[in-house]
C-alpha cells in the first residue's frame, strides 16, 4: 500500500501519517519529491484501516500495490492448479464435465441420469440436496437421503460427485457421502460458511455470486484457502444485468481475466447462465474456446416434470449430442476429453 500526500502536504501532516502508520505495527518509507511526498507501508495491514487513513490532513491517494487476494493470486502461484476430485482431476490439460439433475429428486431417477452421463463423457455427477430456491415454498431437497443417493450412484457408475452445501449442518453430512461441495452463487460472501468449506477438506466449487465483482469473487476464494484448503474451483455461472432474454448473463470473459488473476482452475455453467436449453450448446462451446477447464451442466430424464429447472435440463439425446460436438473444440485448445 502507498500513500500519496498532496502536493505540498505540511511537514506535521506528513509526521501524522507516519505515526498512524507506525501505531499498526507496519514500517513507513519515506520518498519526497520536489512536489510529492509517497509514504510506502510494509507489514501486517489487516490492523490498519485504509478509510480511515484516508481521511489524514493532506493525504490524496491511497493505492494499493498487490491484490487483497494472496493464495489465489497468480503473481505468487504461476503455475496452474490441479484439483483431484474422487478419481478425476480438474486441470489445464483436459476438460471436465460436471453432469446431472438440478435436484436429487429419487433414487431411480439419478441412477438413470447418472448412467446416462458417464455414456456420454461426464466424470462428475451433480446433483442438489439441499436447494437455496427464490421461493420457500418450491421444492426444498432431500438433504441427507440425496447425499445418500449420490454416494449410491458413485459407487454403481464410478463417477466422482458434487453436492451444493448450505449450511454447516449440510458440510457435515456432505463429508460423509460426496467427493467436492458447492458453494452457490447466493453463498458465495457467506463468509463463516466459506471458512466451514475451508475447513472440511473436501475441495470445493465456488459459483459467482450474481453481482460479484471478479475481485469479490476471488477474495471469496481466498477465505477458503486461508483455512487451508488449496482445492478450490471456480465456477462462472452468469451475473444479474438489465437483459431479460437470458435467465442471467454469461460473463464469458471472466474466463481470460481470471486466467490472467489467479492459477485456480476455471469451469463454466451455461445452464444457470441462460436458463433456456436451447442456448446451452453453443455456450458451452464457446466456454472450451475461451479456455474454461470445465463445464456444469444440467441433464433431466424428463425436464418437462423436474422439480427444479426444468426449462434449461438438457435431455439425455441432446447432452449426448452436445459432448460429441465439444470434443473437436478441445482438439483446438490442446485438451483431452473423452
Ligand atoms: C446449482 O448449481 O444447483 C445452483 C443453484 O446454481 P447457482 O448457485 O449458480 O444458482
Ligand atoms: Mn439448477
Amino acid at each position: 500500500m502507498i500513500v500519496v500526500m498532496k502536493p505540498g502536504a505540511a511537514e506535521e501532516n506528513i509526521r501524522a501519517v507516519v505515526t498512524y502508520i507506525e501505531q499498526n505495527g507496519l514500517t513507513a518509507h519515506l520518498s519526497k519529491g520536489e512536489e510529492v511526498t509517497i509514504i510506502g507501508m510494509v507489514g501486517d495491514k489487516s490492523r490498519l484501516s485504509t478509510e480511515n487513513l484516508a481521511i489524514y490532513k493532506d493525504v490524496d491517494r491511497i493505492l494499493p500495490v498487490t491484490e487483497s487476494y494472496k493464495l489465489s493470486n497468480k503473481k505468487f502461484h504461476p503455475d496452474s492448479s490441479v484439483v483431484k476430485v474422487g478419481n478425476t482431476v480438474i486441470g489445464p490439460d483436459n476438460l471436465t464435465i460436471m453432469a446431472g439433475p438440478c435436484a436429487v429428486e429419487t433414487r431411480e431417477q439419478l441412477f438413470a441420469i447418472a448412467h446416462a452421463v458417464k455414456k456420454a463423457g461426464a466424470t462428475i455427477l451433480r446433483g442438489g440436496a439441499y436447494k437455496p430456491r427464490t421461493s420457500p415454498y418450491s421444492f426444498q431437497g432431500l438433504e441427507e437421503e440425496g447425499l445418500r443417493y449420490m454416494q449410491e450412484a458413485k459407487a454403481e457408475t464410478g463417477l466422482s460427485t458434487i453436492c451444493e452445501v448450505v449450511s454447516m449442518e449440510a458440510i457435515e453430512a456432505a463429508v460423509k457421502y460426496v467427493d467436492m461441495i458447492q458453494i452457490g452463487a447466493r453463498n458465495m460472501q457467506n463468509f463463516i460458511l466459506l471458512r466451514e468449506a475451508g475447513r472440511s477438506g473436501l475441495p470445493v466449487l465456488l459459483k459467482r455470486g450474481l453481482s460479484a465483482t471478479i475481485d469479490e469473487w476471488l477474495n471469496a476464494a481466498e477465505y477458503i484457502m486461508s483455512e487451508g484448503n488449496p482445492n478450490v474451483v471456480l465456477c462462472e455461472r452468469g451475473i444479474r444485468t438489465f437483459e431479460t432474454a437470458t435467465r442471467n448473463t454469461l460473463d464469458l470473459s471472466a474466463v481470460p481475466v481470471l486466467r490472467e488473476k489467479t492459477h485456480l482452475p476455471v469451469i463454466v455453467d451455461p445452464s444457470h447462465s441462460t436458463g433456456a436449453y436451447k442456448y446451452v450448446p453453443s455456450m458451452a462451446k464457446a466456454a472450451v474456446a475461451s479456455g474454461a477447464d470445465g463445464l456444469m451442466i444440467e441433464v433431466h430424464n424428463d425436464p418437462a416434470h423436474a422439480l427444479s429447472d426444468g426449462p434449461q435440463s438438457l435431455t439425455f439425446e441432446k447432452f449426448e449430442s452436445l459432448t460429441k460436438e465439444l470434443a473437436p473444440f478441445c482438439t483446438v485448445v490442446g485438451r483431452t476429453f473423452l
